[in-house]
């Protein structure tokens, strides 16, 4: 089996690549490693090899995680990206740099009055979730809501909007995920031009859409930040 290091440099060819086809800088796509149910050791692995940007989707898991990483910041950065109920935002707000997954209002309130206790830190930057598919066991918004959702986040004191996240059906059909990603990036489109110099959207420069198996689709779309687990850490159980 190949090693961490080896599977990171695939994957920035991958992105390279991608972005060639597409006529885009492979420097506009940022790569995060998502390394749920990977222990620290693996991660301090991805570290060492130049990866410095790591997603996690259950608290409690990555605050143990973060814990026992807290010599590596702070040029270690963590990422939220899994659903998020009230009763975690706290840990959440506490712990976290980022988080992708803001569906409701009361998410995104808790998160910034709790992040207004943490003046050391600067503000938590996120993304609102769109839910493209409807599919009712995953988070987001419906694409209809998220105008309301993204200005009510814009206003809010210690949260920076930055973009939109979606996480796709599966499919292993190029059509169907480029078609999902292109959703994603008419939906961004039509926020930014109609909120250009707005306040709260001075830093609404983000698409997180991506992952193993459909990042070439995503990056074609205008993806800037790929989500990439498996083909990075290996299979997970
Ligand atoms: C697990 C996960 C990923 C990574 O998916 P892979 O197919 O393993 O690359 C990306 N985004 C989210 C929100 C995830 O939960």
């Amino acid at each position: 089996m190949s090693s961490i290091a080896q599977r990171l440099e695939l994957i920035h060819q991958r992105i390279k690549a991608a972005a060639e086809i597409a006529g885009r800088l492979p420097s506009d796509i940022r790569l995060l490693a998502v390394s749920k149910t990977v222990p620290a050791a693996l991660i301090r692995k991805a570290y060492a090899a130049g990866q410095h940007a790591f997603g996690e989707n259950y608290a409690q898991e990555a605050s143990d995680k973060i814990i026992a990483l807290a010599d590596l910041r702070p040029n270690l950065e963590w990422h939220f990206i899994g659903p998020l109920q009230s009763n975690k935002t706290k840990e959440v707000a506490s712990l976290f740099d980022w988080v992708h997954s803001i569906d409701r209002p009361k998410i995104a309130q808790r998160l910034s009055a709790q992040r207004l206790n943490e003046p050391q830190l600067q503000p938590l930057q996120v993304c609102v979730q769109v839910n493209l598919s409807g599919e009712t066991t995953k988070g987001g918004v419906a694409p209809h809501e998220v105008e309301e959702l993204c200005d009510l986040v814009a206003q809010l004191p210690a949260i920076c909007l930055r973009g939109l996240m979606t996480i796709p059906a599966p499919s292993a059909n190029r059509v169907t995920q480029a078609s999902a990603c292109a959703q994603l990036r008419q939906c961004f489109t039509k926020i930014a031009a109609a909120r250009l110099g707005r306040l709260g959207y001075d830093y609404f420069d983000t698409l997180s859409m991506g992952m193993s198996d459909d990042l070439e689709a995503a990056i074609a779309e205008g993806s800037t930040l790929v989500r990439i687990g498996t083909a990075i850490f290996g299979q997970r159980n």
